[in-house]
């Protein structure tokens, strides 16, 4: 366990923005986190979970708590038939054990490619990306329940997975500390399972491609890539809203010739509509605060919010803000943002 106080988190954010931890605790086991979560709990200290990083907005002011880090490492196979049952540590970084899966032949998350953070992160807002998210093949969480104080393990059903959600997502009772899979094994002797692989192999190269192109991939030669990913989920809305929603974007002109907004199916008959362009058609383009701004919409992708450097949080959430209201007048939708907030809010 290695504890450092007044810890500056800016440096530990892709968005490197925000104030210091009171403490910052680096656990490696299941024992060494009870008894951190334990203590803090004994003296009322706040307490926030860190991965990677990736998909979090800190507070100028930092956070007054203590800040844990799992440092927890590890990756057990156990093969089942065509079927291969994948415990991962949540400490483990997320890209690098995408790279070991689609190595190994083990297909069912090579879409998820290049996404930064940790395994431990990806139940949080069920990871996805081109048709693949991590609930598909997540089978078990093993986490510690904060409120009894025990660790257990919840299998798929439980974690209630959805679009961008889950059970612990704005939820901190659980800590996260395994994640097992289950993926489908390619096999080099059936000619089945060959193609299997070949198409994985190459989705990982296509999929990692195509996010540089949008500055999905952190990357230090990319100031576009300095961000949070996605700052706002995709909105689901009922057929009634999509209605009203086509009707105001039609009222509003912004449709080029021949243009139909983009909407995809989703889940009990609703619509999810593409907060990306929603941005965009309502005047926030890409590179959008470009002239002297701190912060911006990202010049590879209108869902990005960027950090250029010397910025604010508040300066961010003065953009976010702005973008939110900007849909609201031209469209009448609400963005969520994706991103979850330490010790400040939207
Ligand atoms: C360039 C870029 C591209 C991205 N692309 C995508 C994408 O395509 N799809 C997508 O879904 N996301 C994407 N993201 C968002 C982000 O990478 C994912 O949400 C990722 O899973 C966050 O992992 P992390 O380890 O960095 O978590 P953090 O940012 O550190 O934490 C995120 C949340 O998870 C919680 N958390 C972290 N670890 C644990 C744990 N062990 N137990 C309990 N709670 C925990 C934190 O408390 C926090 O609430 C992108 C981000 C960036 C910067």
């Amino acid at each position: 366990m290695r504890e450092e106080r007044d810890v500056p988190l800016a440096p530990l954010t892709s968005l490197r923005l925000g104030g210091p931890a009171r403490r910052v605790v680096q656990v490696e086991d299941e024992a060494e986190l009870a008894r951190v979560l334990a203590v803090a709990e004994a003296a009322g200290e706040p307490v926030f979970v860190l991965g990677g990083g990736s998909n979090v907005v800190v507070a100028d002011a930092g956070f007054a708590g203590v800040v844990v880090r799992i440092a927890s490492r590890g990756i057990r196979a156990t093969r089942e038939g065509d079927r291969v049952r994948v415990e991962v540590a949540a400490g483990e970084g997320w890209e690098a054990f995408v790279e070991r899966c689609v190595t190994e032949g083990w297909s069912g998350v090579e879409c998820l490619s290049g996404i930064p953070g940790l395994v431990g992160a990806t139940p949080i807002q069920n990871v996805g990306a081109y048709g693949q998210e991590v609930g598909d093949t997540i089978v078990k969480v093993r986490v510690f329940d904060r409120d009894a104080r025990a660790f257990l393990d919840l299998d798929r059903a439980a974690c209630l997975f959805g679009y961008r959600s889950s059970l612990f997502r704005h939820n901190p009772r659980y800590v996260v500390v395994r994640v097992t899979f289950e993926l489908a094994v390619s096999d080099l002797s059936a000619p089945i399972r060959y193609a299997e692989l070949t198409r994985a192999l190459g989705v990982r190269p296509m999929v990692i491609a195509l996010r540089r192109t949008k500055g999905m991939v952190l990357d230090a030669g990319d100031p576009d890539s300095v961000s949070a990913g996605s700052f706002f989920v995709n909105p689901t809305l009922s057929a009634l809203e999509l209605g009203a929603l086509e009707a105001r974007v039609a009222e509003a002109g912004v449709l080029r010739p021949g243009e139909v907004m983009p909407r995809f199916a989703a889940d009990g008959g609703r619509w999810k509509v593409s907060a990306g362009w929603l941005v965009e058609r309502a005047g926030f383009v890409k590179g959008y605060g470009d002239a002297g701004r701190r912060v911006g919409v990202s010049g590879k992708h209108a869902l990005a919010l960027v950090h250029r450097g010397e910025g604010t949080t508040a300066e961010l959430l003065a953009l976010a803000r702005e973008i939110q209201a900007g849909v609201r007048a031209r469209f009448g939708v609400e963005l969520a943002p994706e991103p979850v907030f330490v010790g400040c809010a939207m």
